[in-house]
């Protein structure tokens, strides 16, 4: 097996506990946002290695993991936790090459909740009842009906970029924990924790074929050949909506449940009794933290009028004060985006602004980075002015940027934030909590934070509304998705 840091130059598929390089002969490069430059290559699979990786998985539901325990598995899944702990700098190195992010962010979220959610899910499994009934029958006897769960079988997991670690393995531990086996096929863009947690897996012990992963992209290459493969039970999806609708539409052949956790165009919600402190802090973490690309990601601030003026002072200050630069440098607070192909993108939506009619409160462009130019950095940038119809408005930008602007009522303002085709989270800021209880409940997404933001409970529901996703993941909702539920009746 390679070591380490061939394992983090040389990305292979991890296909039945072996690294592989496969039989397809096509590679890619993995390029670093920080510099724009190459820091290894990439493996890509095509059908041959999809199959491989699938039929992996499907022996080994059939192998020593489907006889194991549940408890003898929970075990296994907290020495996975531990051990990706014990290499905790490898993987934080390894997440830091791909994304650029600075090494203060991804040790303290991407990194612990990696392990975390093997955790999470490995005791909840333990916990979770099922239902059961009795129920009369005429003869006077009765049946008893109680509920086993099973695993689903083969699992297909497709990761996004921008929190690599902590979204796949979000999806990893509950199918683990519930029995299943995964391929994994993470983005292109973020090979090298998905293909360093194989070497976890081997070192814990945890048998061949439970943990698969093949490289590649998404439309004729690794992603559609997996998710069209009829050996693929259920499929688990995060990243952008209209991926989504494709990989629904693969999942429909042979009637594969899927779960879809896809886009947003959060709205932040600012009444004028908050905490104002706490509210500007929290805003700017939603609109900039990961350089804006999260999910939960506030794009549209919505602030009451007779604090709009001071909140935006105090948004634009602190984007002014961010420090962009490299993930090591102790001093950054932001890194670039995670491509030069994605920086196209958001600076094409800095222009639209400009073109709509924005006002630049702050930002707007791409800094100067010196010796970092060809990176993938873009200056934090505040809007004002723009009206609710505006595209930077309605469609999801993914980059560090957020249009403030000042509403006059509760009504007024819920129905703007529901005013958008996505459904994922809102985030309110409000002193009095029976305000906070009722408009949370008029807002139509998956998660509402009050007096915060993108602070999870992993037993929670977690998913979004409309166009944002498919079902809830998330403590028992989660183990929901992955098992099968049967009932049986007996007659007694
Ligand atoms: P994408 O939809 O571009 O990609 C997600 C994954 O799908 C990647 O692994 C990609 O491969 C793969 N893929 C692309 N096309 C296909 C296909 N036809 N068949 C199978 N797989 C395919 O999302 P991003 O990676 O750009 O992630 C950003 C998006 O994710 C944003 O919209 C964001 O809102 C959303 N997101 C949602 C979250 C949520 O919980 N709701 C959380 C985090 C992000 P490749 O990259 O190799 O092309």
């Amino acid at each position: 097996m390679p070591d380490t840091l061939n394992t983090l130059r040389e990305a292979c598929h991890f296909i039945n506990g072996v690294y592989t390089v496969g039989t397809s002969g096509r590679t890619f490069d993995d390029i670093s946002p920080v510099t724009g430059r190459k820091i290894g290559i990439v493996h890509e699979a095509l059908k041959p290695e999809v199959d491989a990786a699938v039929a992996a998985a499907r022996a080994a539901l059939h192998g020593p993991w489907g006889k194991m325990t549940q408890a003898e598995r929970s075990d296994m899944l907290h020495a996975v936790a531990d051990e990706i702990n014990r290499r905790f700098d490898d993987f934080l190195e390894a997440e830091c090459l791909d994304t650029g992010k600075p090494r203060s962010l991804a040790s303290h979220i991407d990194i612990p909740r990696g392990a975390a959610n093997f955790k999470v899910f490995a005791d909840l499994v333990k916990n979770v009842p099922t239902e059961s009934f009795m129920l009369d029958t005429p003869d006077g006897t009765g049946a008893l009906n109680y509920g086993v769960r099973k695993p689903k079988g083969v699992i297909a997991v497709i990761s996004p970029w921008n929190l690599p670690l902590l979204l796949m393995t979000w999806k990893v531990g509950p199918a683990l924990a519930s029995g299943n086996t995964v391929v994994v096929k993470p983005s292109e863009e973020t090979p090298l924790t998905t293909t360093l947690l194989g070497e976890v897996m081997n070192a814990v012990g945890v048998p061949k074929g439970v943990y698969n992963v093949v490289h590649g992209f998404g439309p004729d290459s690794a992603g559609a050949y997996l998710t069209e493969h009829p050996g693929v039970d259920a499929i688990t999806f995060t990243g952008e909506t209209q991926t989504g609708e494709v990989i629904t539409r693969a999942a429909a052949k042979g009637l594969r449940q899927v779960s879809m956790e896809c886009g947003g165009k959060n709205a932040g919600i600012v009444f004028a009794d908050c905490d104002i402190d706490k509210a500007v802090e929290g805003t700017m973490r939603s609109a900039f933290a990961n350089c804006g690309q999260v999910c939960f990601g506030t794009e549209r601030v919505y602030v009451e009028r007779p604090i709009f003026e001071e909140f935006v002072a105090r948004m634009k200050a602190g984007a002014e004060g961010l420090k962009l630069g490299a993930p090591e440098a102790a001093d950054t607070t932001m890194g670039p985006l995670i491509s030069n192909g994605h920086k196209e993108k958001v600076l094409s939506y800095y222009k639209l602004a400009e073109e709509e009619g924005a006002t630049i409160v702050t930002g707007g462009g791409s800094p100067d980075m010196g010796e970092l130019n060809g990176g993938a950095w873009v200056q934090p940038t505040i809007w004002t002015g723009l009206t609710d119809d505006a595209r930077v408005i309605r469609e999801e930008i993914f980059g560090p940027c957020c249009h403030i602007a000042p509403f006059d009522s509760e009504d007024e303002v819920i129905a703007r934030a529901n005013d958008t085709k996505y459904g994922l989270v809102t985030a309110i800021w409000t002193e009095d909590l029976s305000r906070a209880h009722r408009v949370a409940r008029q807002i139509d997404v998956g998660i509402v934070w009050v007096n915060s933001w993108f602070l999870r409970d992993l037993r929670t529901a977690f998913g979004g509304a409309k166009a944002s996703g498919i079902g809830r993941e998330g403590g028992v909702h989660g183990l929901e998705f992955y098992s099968e539920l049967s009932n049986v009746c007996v007659k007694l």
